[in-house]
């Protein structure tokens, strides 16, 4: 990843400051953005480290690194190494939502065996009313989806009912994403403040990525989220991007060079994520 040293106006640099601490972001983070609004770069682009199926067979040692990931976009999901938790990315910065409950905020470098991300720029908002299940939410949003066959990113603010997440607790090494699946502790949130962030792929992605919705949450105080089962909420603000380039980067070494990745992981895909 490139360095930039730069000389700017003693005003642009007090912005900047500013900018970083309200948005509780990274100075690369906030300039990369800027820098991508003006040139208009990377308006449609998601950026993925390894796949799906690699996850679903338990590739989840080693990884890119997390500063490698972020300079490649503020939002997004995720796990950690050995599946040790929930990865969401807002507004710069990653989020671990653990398996005991809580949520920690990383600012330290840590390796990252799969994740989405993207800049987050709104194509379209709109309110939903009401919800009363994720079901509903996602048939709220699916008109705005202009096509099934293009990716999408939706950042949803608001207050919510009921979130049920899930937060996978650490797995042995080369446990199959099922397997450390099963029997994970799961949480219900009720009446909290907080954002789901989350990524549609079409049905035909399911060998690199998650058919779908995927929905993590966290909340507005960043001390409770999870992958998400359930949710219902009110007077919920929805914020859609269309991703329509998708950059695919696969691990260089360990195991995922020598698993079996040739089966269908539909199945396994649909059960646990
Ligand atoms: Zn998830």
């Amino acid at each position: 990843v490139p360095t930039v040293t730069a000389v700017i106006p003693s005003s642009v640099a007090d912005a900047l400051r500013d900018a970083v601490s309200t948005r509780g972001s990274s100075l690369d983070s906030v300039v990369t953005t800027a820098l991508e609004q003006h040139f208009g770069t990377n308006r449609h682009r998601a950026y993925q480290y390894s796949t799906s199926a690699a996850l679903v067979q338990g590739v989840a040692s080693g990884g890119t690194r997390s500063r490698d990931l972020l300079a490649h976009g503020d939002f997004g999901l995720g796990t950690f190494e050995h599946l040790d938790g929930e990865m969401i990315v807002l507004e710069g910065q990653p989020y671990q939502a653990l398996g005991d409950g809580t949520v920690k905020r990383r600012e330290d470098e840590f390796r990252v065996p799969f994740a989405i991300v993207c800049r987050f720029l709104a194509d379209d908002t709109f309110d939903v009313q009401s919800a009363d299940s994720l079901d509903a939410l996602e048939l709220a949003c699916d008109p705005h989806r202009e096509s099934d066959n293009l990716f999408y990113a939706l950042r949803v603010d608001g207050t919510f009912e009921h979130v049920h997440t899930r937060a996978v607790r650490r797995a042995a090494d080369g446990i199959t994403l099922l397997a450390a699946a099963e029997g994970q502790p799961e949480f219900h949130l009720n009446a909290l403040d907080g954002t789901l962030v989350a990524i549609w792929s079409p049905r035909y992605s399911s060998s690199f990525s998650i058919p779908g919705y995927h929905f993590h949450f966290i909340s507005s105080d960043r001390t409770k989220g999870g992958h998400v089962l359930g949710c219902s909420g009110n007077h919920l603000h929805v914020r859609l991007q269309v991703l329509t380039e998708y950059d695919v980067r696969l691990p260089e070494s360990g195991t995922f060079l020598k698993k079996d990745l040739s089966g269908d992981t539909k199945a396994v895909l649909g059960k646990v994520e």
